[in-house]
């Protein structure tokens, strides 16, 4: 059979602890598994926050979420499931096969699905300006893919958590000057990122708002004023990153079929199945009475899930 009309037994959607551990138990199974993610495997733990401690997975008296989410890929590699980067768009039902669509066209195909996409995809919140749609990709942006793109920049950064005082700090070496504005008095952050942004050469605007952004081309202005005196300041910037947290994007659950809790959240029986036969979902995604968010769990319910893919794939006779 070619790599391309392979059928897996089961395509995993979601590359966190939950979803590698479906993997990893799912090849103890012999079951031929595909694991998506759309972020970065490892999940939550690799890209919201690689460098901070978890303390509760057992056996681990404290070990970074970068760290841990980096053997759990491991481990889900050694183990033999095929990994693949990419968001999935659709999900669609042909008899007993499942086609999993990609937003960038490929498609997979699957005997059985697991979700287990944690909280969902998230993107950049917006300020909402005058001026941010028309220079957004023409100075104005919400994230630090090469740091090389700020070299020689005059770059004001909006935000006052962890993402802007790191993205600062990223791009301080390089960049002409970069001005750090936040709306409070002082940030979110962790104090390590503070210490480093008041040692860097960083110029901090706190009680400052960014209103309004202005150029030709290209960004050549931003107007911020101090929301205390409501005095207004005009920098001449080059560059804009707009740092001021995530929202969910909307999820495709509905339109596949899926039975909801809430908005967001998937109804699961104690096996984990769906209201889809063939579907089933662990990890931060699912909703049962006495769900605990842990990666702990996590890990548990992908197990139960996986032993429910092997009782519909195989119908073993003993159970
Ligand atoms: P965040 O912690 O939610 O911070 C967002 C910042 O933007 C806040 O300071 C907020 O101000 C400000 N803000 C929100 N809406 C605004 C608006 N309309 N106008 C002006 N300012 C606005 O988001 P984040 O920095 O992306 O971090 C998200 C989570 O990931 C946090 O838990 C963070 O600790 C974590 N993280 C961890 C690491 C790491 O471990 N190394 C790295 C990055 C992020 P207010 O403070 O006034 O609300």
């Amino acid at each position: 059979m070619s790599p391309l009309a392979m059928v897996y037994d089961v395509v995993v959607v979601g590359g966190g602890p939950a979803g590698l551990t479906a993997g990893i138990y799912a090849r103890t199974r012999s079951l031929s598994t595909l694991i998506l993610e759309a972020q970065a495997m490892g999940g939550q733990l690799a890209w919201l926050y690689p460098t901070k401690s978890v303390y509760d997975y057992p056996s681990y008296i404290a070990i970074e979420g970068g760290e841990l989410g980096e053997l759990f890929t491991m481990h889900a590699r050694e183990s033999g499931a095929v990994m693949e980067s990419g968001e999935v768009a659709d999900l669609k039902r042909d008899g007993q096969i499942f086609r999993v669509v990609m937003r960038d066209g490929r498609s997979h195909e699957a005997r059985s699905v697991i979700l287990a996409m944690g909280m969902g995809l998230f993107e950049p919140k917006r300020l909402d300006v005058p001026g941010e749609d028309e220079f957004e990709g023409k100075g104005v942006t919400y994230q630090v893919r090469d740091r090389r793109e700020f070299r020689g920049k005059r770059v004001l950064i909006v935000g006052g958590g962890d993402s802007a005082l790191e993205y600062a700090l990223e791009i301080v070496a390089s960049a002409k000057e970069v001005t750090l504005v936040h709306r409070r008095g002082e940030f979110r952050a962790m104090e390590k990122n503070v210490e480093a942004v008041n040692k860097a050469p960083i110029r901090v605007v706190f009680n400052a708002e960014l209103t309004s952004i202005e150029g030709g081309d290209r960004v050549e202005r931003a107007v911020v004023y101090d929301n205390r005196t409501l005095k207004k300041t005009v920098l001449e910037v080059d560059a804009i990153l707009i740092n001021i947290g995530f929202e969910p994007k909307i999820t495709p659950l509905t339109k596949w079929g899926i039975a909801l809790e809430g908005e967001r959240l998937v109804k699961v029986k104690a096996d984990m199945s769906t209201s889809v036969p063939g579907v089933y979902a662990c990890g931060d995604i699912v909703s049962y009475p006495g769900k605990d968010k842990r990666i702990v769990t996590a890990c548990g319910e992908a197990v139960t899930a996986v032993m429910s893919v092997y009782k519909y794939l195989r119908s073993p006779y003993w159970a």
